[in-house]
């Protein structure tokens, strides 16, 4: 399949990254679901393969060899990546809360995913992302990490939420994805920040007030972006989102 577009999505075994899986693999991709538990992910693999070509990788985002050894996997068997979702997450919900309460260990550990295992998987993936004709970087973000969304004209203060540590990593994962789309810039990939709305998901406990499929469409969005459409950026499925 060296002609059809690939892709690779982090924690793609459940929730909002299992739903874009779905939904880029009826759009013709080959699909890698980068998984840290073979059984789930061997299981989602399967239960998606109805949809297209769908595929399991071992991958954890916060393990230096796994995302190594899965980088080399994918270069050896489908080669050139040409969407790359950091989707893989975590919210520590019993430990969360405001900065003078959250413990460091809560907020070090949840960086350690939703921060700097984005950070690993594109600095691992980018060699296969470069061979790619227009890779595109997708960066599954939240409102919850934008310090700019709420505060004009009302409170300065209103972003500012009860969650730190999951808030925190949230708004430097954002940089990478300014950071990178500016190094990137004279190259032809595109790296944009999403965020997928409230989703009915494990994470939240299923109170989300959308399905994983909705959140999932403004991933996909960003992972099909046209070349001359935005690079750097935080974008809703209600438009631009203030970092
Ligand atoms: P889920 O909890 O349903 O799914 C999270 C996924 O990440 C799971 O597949 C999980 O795997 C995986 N994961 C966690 N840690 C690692 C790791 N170390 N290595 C690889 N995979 C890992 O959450 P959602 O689908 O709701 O969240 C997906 C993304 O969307 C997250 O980044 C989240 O922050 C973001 N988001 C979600 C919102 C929502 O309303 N749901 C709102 C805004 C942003 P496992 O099954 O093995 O635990």
């Amino acid at each position: 399949s060296a002609t059809k577009p690939t892709a690779l999505i982090t924690g793609a075994n459940k929730g909002i990254g299992y739903e874009t899986a779905r939904q880029l693999a009826q759009q013709g991709y080959t699909v890698w679901l980068g998984c840290r538990d073979r059984d789930r992910g061997e299981t989602a693999a399967a239960e998606l393969s109805p949809e297209g070509d769908v595929r399991f990788v071992p991958l954890d985002v916060t393990d230096d060899d796994s995302v190594r050894a899965a980088a080399a996997h994918i270069g050896d068997t489908t080669g050139a990546v040409d969407v790359l979702v950091n989707n893989a997450g975590i919210a520590i919900g019993g430990e969360e809360g405001p900065p003078s309460t959250v413990s460091p260990d809560t907020i070090r550990r949840t960086m350690e995913v939703n921060y700097f295992g984005a950070l690993r998987v594109i600095q691992e993936f980018l060699p296969l992302v470069r061979k790619a004709p227009a890779g595109r970087i997708v960066n599954v973000s939240s409102s919850m990490g934008s310090a700019g969304l709420r505060v004009a004209p009302g409170d300065p203060l209103a972003p500012y939420g009860m969650a730190y540590a999951y808030s925190s990593s949230k708004t430097f994962l954002n940089t990478l994805t300014g950071w990178f789309a500016a190094e990137l810039r004279d190259t032809p990939i595109v790296v944009n920040s999403v965020c997928p709305g409230f989703n009915a998901t494990d994470m939240n406990g299923h109170t989300g007030t959308q399905p994983p499929s909705e959140g999932a469409k403004v991933v996909v969005q960003a992972a099909t972006m046209p070349p001359d459409g935005p690079n750097g950026t935080f974008f809703d499925a209600g438009g631009l989102v203030p970092w």
